[in-house]
């Protein structure tokens, strides 16, 4: 834990913590922000570290608030799919930057709300009129890995990416 000292020379300031309310977008959030706080004059100033905390809690906040998809749930749906962010980022043919970001506090837009639920909802792992194994793409691409590992060299180029284009089923486009 850091020490803030107070810079009118009154020693250690104390950690507080502090409720606000913080207009973002047209909403009010409740925020708790961690100050410091000097016990003789009542100065409080917070750190880098405590702004970056609201700013990901405010994030938060709104998108439970406007009901889209926040970044713990996110990354709690992937995980229960059994998917890295390598994987998401593969099917959604995004950056993986966008993912982390997303799951640390960014807030994704409409759009992209929409395309995180088709990819990351609880659908039957089984197609229920032929009874056959749901194409999984991130299940090809752990495959894929998995004979990466055994055969020692990448099956799939560096740069291929693969995505399914909605009205053609079977094999995924793999663009070099
Ligand atoms: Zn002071």
């Amino acid at each position: 834990m850091i020490q803030m000292n107070c810079p009118k020379g009154h020693g250690a300031m104390k950690q507080k913590e502090i409720e606000k309310i913080i207009p973002f977008k047209g909403l009010d959030i409740a925020v708790i922000e961690e100050d410091y706080v000097c016990p003789e004059c009542g100065l409080a100033a917070g750190t880098v570290e405590s702004a970056g905390k609201i700013q990901q809690a405010i994030a938060e906040a709104y998108r439970k608030k406007t009901g889209l998809l926040s970044g713990g749930e996110i990354k709690m749906l992937r995980q229960n799919k059994g998917m890295t962010q390598e994987d998401l980022a593969a099917v959604m043919d995004v950056g993986i930057a966008s993912i982390k970001r997303w799951e640390t506090g960014a807030i994704q837009s409409r759009s992209m709300d929409r395309v995180l639920r088709r990819h990351l909802s609880e659908g039957p792992a089984f197609d229920n009129i032929t009874g056959n194994r749901r194409f999984s793409i991130p299940r090809i691409l752990r495959v894929a890995l998995a004979f990466k590992e055994a055969l020692g060299r990448s099956i799939l180029k560096k740069a291929t990416r693969c995505f399914m284009r909605p009205n053609i089923s079977g094999m995924p486009t793999c663009l070099p």
